[in-house]
């Protein structure tokens, strides 16, 4: 039983796919990576599941609901994921736990002393306690990062999706950030992620898919796809990754 389907997803700009019928199916605490070269389509994919985009062909079914059905209330939908971008998005006027308890209170009506507490239980799961008073301008990149990831989470959500979570940070800060994505894969979490960190890709991932020019190209566990790609452009992909000293 898959908790996400897609089934056939196709995305045009101006006239031009850049999805071009992708099938992928998530199972209940899977981690999916999509990795594949600048362009590819990885964001595009993980926006049309949070409905930042409107599909132009296929479905997408979380949960036994269809995303794609025009009559679908967003807002619904959205409750149920989470989603952090490579620049953390914290709102700047407003303190950690104002950012992470917004949600919960007005999107889904949690009392202010209960999303208060959550948010500090979050915070000091994730080696934050202490910085729930600090604005995020206080924060280092890989700090504001972790707190863009509490955010995500503060609405419980049923999948999570990182779109290069840490491409922005400094190589020192990086390992923090993953270390948080690593305990939401070992508390259960289903996510699919994008990432440049192929190492760690290969670490985390259940299955990792290879886009290529909008295609799903190949996918599988990670020693097949990084041991024994199938494709002459998943190695070609590889072969770049690797000289380019990211793997
Ligand atoms: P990736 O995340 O793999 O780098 P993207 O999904 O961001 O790739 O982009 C895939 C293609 O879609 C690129 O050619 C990009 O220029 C194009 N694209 C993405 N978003 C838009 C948009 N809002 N309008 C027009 N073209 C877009
Ligand atoms: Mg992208």
């Amino acid at each position: 039983m898959s908790l996400l389907t897609i089934d056939g997803v196709w995305k045009n700009f101006h006239g031009h796919s850049v999805l071009k019928g992708i099938d992928l199916e998530v199972r209940p605490h899977e981690v999916v990576s999509l990795i594949g070269a600048s362009g590819s389509g990885k964001s595009t994919l993980l926006r049309c599941v949070n409905l930042l985009e409107t599909v132009d062909d296929g479905t997408i079914v979380l949960d036994g609901v269809e995303l794609t059905d025009p009559r679908v209330n967003v807002d619904d939908v959205r409750k149920r994921l989470g989603i952090v971008f490579q620049s953390f998005n914290l709102f700047p006027h407003m303190t950690v736990l104002d950012n992470i308890t917004l949600a919960p209170r007005r999107v889904h009506k949690v009392p202010k002393e209960r999303a208060e507490q959550q948010a500090h239980e979050l915070l000091a799961r994730f080696g934050l306690e202490g910085k729930a008073r600090a604005y995020p301008d206080q924060l280092s990149g890989g700090q504001q990062q972790r707190v863009a990831i509490i955010r995500a989470l503060a609405t419980q959500p049923v999948l999570m999706l990182l779109d290069e979570v840490t491409s922005a940070l400094d190589p020192q800060l990086v390992t923090e950030v993953l270390a948080i994505i690593r305990e939401l894969k070992d508390s259960g979490m289903t996510m699919i992620l994008t990432t440049h960190e192929m190492g760690f890709c290969r670490d985390i991932s259940d299955t990792v898919c290879f886009l290529d020019g909008g295609v799903l190209l190949e996918k599988g566990p990670p020693e097949q796809l990084f041991d024994a790609p199938e494709h002459p452009r998943t190695r070609e992909f590889l072969r770049s990754v690797v000289h380019s000293g990211r793997f």
